[in-house]
């Protein structure tokens, strides 16, 4: 019988406020400068008293709302007792019997808790013989989200994770960048050949998704090893060391009761049920759309394929530009023209809007290192410019032209095509001269055509659009060829 693998997360968000979790210290994840952001508050001096920031209580419980979870009626914040260089205080203030919210699901995963605790100071060892404290990051409100042990492997818990990531920034509780530290994954990973589970491992220093995924595909080969040698997984807590790609035995696992919790004696409890502004109704009005419904707007809206979606929807900037084309889109196809008609065109308008934005408007950004908002390019423009695209007014390699310059410069196509002579024609005199001038050179391809090659057709108008250099239109090419032809 195989192993089953067995998953639960516990990942970290730094809250985005203007200040610290208990005091009016500045939240600045991006400060340089090493400890400027402090105060005698989150410094731990003694004689101080915290004070509850609302705007992160308020996060918390959006996050929660979102998650479909229990928001709590009753809700307290705990010490958590421990001695560290980075926690001043000697104590963590954090959540342990009542959590802000619980239960809840994202991604399929069941969630166990969401509460709200401080981040601790950040210390480096980089030098040999002394190590450096920055306090900058001590009482930024952190957000720590468990799941219940359901996932069973390490796409499925990086998978998770992205989610978790895209709803944060959605719901602009936090920027979460996994290498800046504002996000941090840690993997409970465990094996077991019966239903009764495994000995679990804590990996920590998770610091991207392919982290979280290399790290619990190795820790669930090497707990396999141990129990296949005849010996026991230990509980511990282990680290992740990117360059050798191994986990790494930090410490055995602390027991809650070592860090003698009990509730903060400085801070009020909360009743969190008696906060209208708290109340589940009104969080849930100040919700933004949530990606799984962008999702299956999109889908239904615009018929967009899963691809453009998930880039849409993980790129919101892009995202916006799509949209805002497709509704100057809908300005560019008139509703004077018939009904049918008007609106599948303008459905295959958005289709190929959405084909031109992932495809070479995407290539066009990643070269130049730009993201959608610093565009050059109007959404109204680039919708023009798809109207002449698709009515065959511009060949696809002038479209492709015409959106480069648009990329460098910006710029009206309409103009654009005019200045450059890039305008398909289907005048009359031009085409019958690319028509002969293909004729005299494809003599054998001439041939098998008349001979019944239909194929040979698509061939000749392929190359009667070469020697226009894109200006021929292509349907008049054809009609023009197979006239000349006798069909
Ligand atoms: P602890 O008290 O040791 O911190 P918790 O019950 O709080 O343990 O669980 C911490 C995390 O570990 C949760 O995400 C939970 O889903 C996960 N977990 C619990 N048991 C297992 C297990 N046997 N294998 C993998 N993950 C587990
Ligand atoms: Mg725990």
């Amino acid at each position: 019988m195989s192993y089953k693998t067995t998953i639960g997360l516990e990942i970290h968000a730094e809250l985005k406020t203007k200040t610290k979790m208990f005091c009016n210290s500045k939240n600045d994840t991006e400060e340089k400068n090493p400890n400027v952001n402090i105060c005698p508050i989150c410094m731990g001096h003694p004689g101080t008293l915290p004070a509850i920031n609302k705007e992160a209580v308020k996060k918390v419980l959006k996050v929660g709302v979102a998650l479909g979870a229990e928001l709590a009626d009753f809700s307290e914040f705990d010490r958590k007792n421990y001695f560290y260089p980075d926690i001043p205080k000697g104590y963590q203030i954090s959540q342990y019997k009542y959590p802000l919210v619980k239960g809840g699901e994202l991604n399929g995963v069941k969630i166990t808790r969401v509460h709200l605790e401080e981040d601790t100071a950040k210390s480096s060892h980089d030098a040999e013989d002394y190590s450096l404290v920055d306090f900058n990051r001590a009482g930024i409100p952190l957000m720590e989200l468990v799941t219940e042990p359901v996932i069973h492997s390490g796409s499925e818990a990086a998978e998770f994770a992205k989610e978790l990531q895209l709803l944060l920034r959605y719901l602009g509780a936090s920027d979460a960048n996994m290498e800046k530290g504002e996000m941090r994954v840690e993997a409970n990973v465990s094996v077991s050949k019966s239903d009764i589970f495994g000995v679990k491992v804590e990996v920590k220093n998770l610091n991207s998704f392919r982290a979280v995924e290399k790290a619990v595909a190795y820790e669930v080969e090497r707990q396999i090893a141990v129990i296949e040698s005849g010996e026991k997984v230990i509980q511990e807590t282990r680290g992740w060391d990117e360059n050798k790609q191994k986990t790494f035995s930090q410490r055995l696992k602390e027991e809650s009761h070592d860090y003698r919790y009990f509730p903060d004696p400085d801070l009020p409890k909360l009743k969190i049920s008696e906060i209208l502004e708290f109340s589940e109704e009104n969080l849930r009005k100040e919700l933004p759309e949530l990606p799984w419904e962008k999702r299956e707007r999109l889908e239904k809206e615009f018929g967009l394929k899963d691809e453009a979606i998930e880039i849409f929807t993980q790129d919101m900037a892009s995202g916006e530009f799509f949209e805002s084309v497709a509704f100057h889109l809908e300005t560019e196809f008139p509703s004077s023209s018939p009904l049918g008609n008007r609106v599948s065109k303008l459905a295959d308008a958005i289709l190929l809007a959405s084909n031109y934005i992932i495809s070479d408007l995407s290539g066009l950004m990643k070269d130049k290192n730009i993201s959608s908002n610093e565009l050059k390019i109007e959404p109204k423009n680039f919708a023009k410019l798809i109207k002449m695209a698709a009515d065959g007014e511009i060949s696809s390699r002038a479209t492709k032209d015409v959106l480069k310059i648009m990329f460098d410069e910006g710029g009206d196509p309409e103009k654009i095509v005019k200045e450059k002579g890039l305008a398909q024609t289907s005048d009359n005199s031009f085409i019958k001269n690319i028509v002969e001038d293909v004729v005299k050179n494809n003599l054998a391809a001439v041939e098998e055509f008349k001979n019944g090659k239909e194929n040979s057709l698509q061939f000749l108008v392929g190359q009667g659009m070469k020697i226009s250099k894109g200006k021929a239109n292509p349907g008049a090419l054809q009609k023009l060829l197979k006239e000349r032809l006798g069909k």
